[in-house]
């Protein structure tokens, strides 16, 4: 099964890309002597697009959830989501902790994993939580994919991930949140929404609890989206893994500051789905913006 498409246009800085293209490919046709200016030309706007799709937060190549809504956020709620997994060792674990905190969590899962602990994601689905699209190889060279081998890999993680929890996943994380420029429109026509993240605290690189808990609890507001990872996990000094003593004080914390965690789904139904994507996007003038939009762009002054 898959998602109706979602709508999809270029942002003004794809725009101005395709443009400095068209600009360069045809001062090199009219005036052969200024190639090397055309090429440097084409070489700086495509390093300009690789940087923004190093930078996970980046809304320059298109949309791109890194808070929940406005809506979510008055009702004081945050998104906690967990990557890499599922893993044997570590989310039956994370699991138990989330209950006791009466917690709910959204698990971006990696599609071959998910086909080798299919009982896993059930039980993740099975306690409340949500399983979304995290592809199917967690190649790190993901961002540097042709479009059809990205195509090939979010289909194949969509497909596994539907047959094994029942239901389609929404959104999507690329590996380590990098991106290209043709990500978007391949995302839009399987209707999956990018997803990232406004905090995150390297549990995979360091070995402090505490430093990881200090940056993801800096700032910690209303509509944050935090991220965590059961799988690819960091260690702490005695071998724990980071998650599982980060997670109840992180627990604490969002208790202490009444703030509930709750599913992207939950923060995002499936009815705001367009217009959280035009939300993310930004791309609506604000003085006048279409009428089923209104609501995201005043959603996306607050973010
Ligand atoms: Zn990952």
């Amino acid at each position: 099964m898959s998602l109706p498409a979602l709508p999809w246009k270029p942002t003004l800085a794809l725009k101005l890309s395709t443009l400095t293209v068209f600009i360069a490919l045809a001062t090199a046709a009219w005036r052969p002597d200024l190639w090397a200016w055309a090429l440097a030309a084409l070489c700086i706007n495509r390093a300009i697009l690789v940087v923004a799709g190093l930078i996970p937060r980046s809304t320059l190549l298109g949309a791109n959830i890194i808070r929940l809504p406005q809506t979510a956020a008055r009702r004081g709620e945050v998104a906690i989501t967990i990557d890499d997994g599922p893993n044997p060792d570590v989310t039956p674990h994370v699991l138990d902790i989330l209950d006791e905190y009466q917690a709910k969590a959204t698990f971006f899962c990696i599609g071959e994993l998910a086909m080798r602990y299919p009982e896993l994601c059930r039980e993740i689905v099975k306690r409340g939580h949500l399983i979304e699209n995290h592809t199917h190889t967690h190649n790190r060279l993901f961002s540097l994919f042709l479009p059809y081998q990205m195509r090939r890999d979010i289909e194949s993680s969509q497909r596994a991930l539907t047959e094994i929890c029942g239901r389609t996943p929404r959104f999507f994380r690329p590996t380590a949140g990098l991106r290209n420029p043709e990500l978007g429109p391949l995302l839009a026509r399987q209707g999956l929404m990018l997803c990232n993240w406004s905090k995150r605290g390297f549990d995979t690189l360091r070995h402090d609890p505490a430093q990881v808990l200090a940056r993801l609890t800096r700032d910690l507001k209303a509509g944050d989206i935090l991220l965590l990872h059961d799988g690819s996990a960091g260690r702490c000094a005695d071998g724990t893994p980071l998650i599982l003593k980060v997670l109840p004080s992180l627990l604490d914390t969002l208790k202490r500051a009444k703030l509930h965690p709750v599913t992207l789904d939950a923060a995002l139904p499936p009815a705001a789905h367009n217009v959280t994507l035009s939300a993310s996007c930004a791309t609506f003038p604000a003085a006048d913006p279409p009428a089923t939009n209104r609501r995201c762009a005043n959603e996306s002054n607050a973010t």
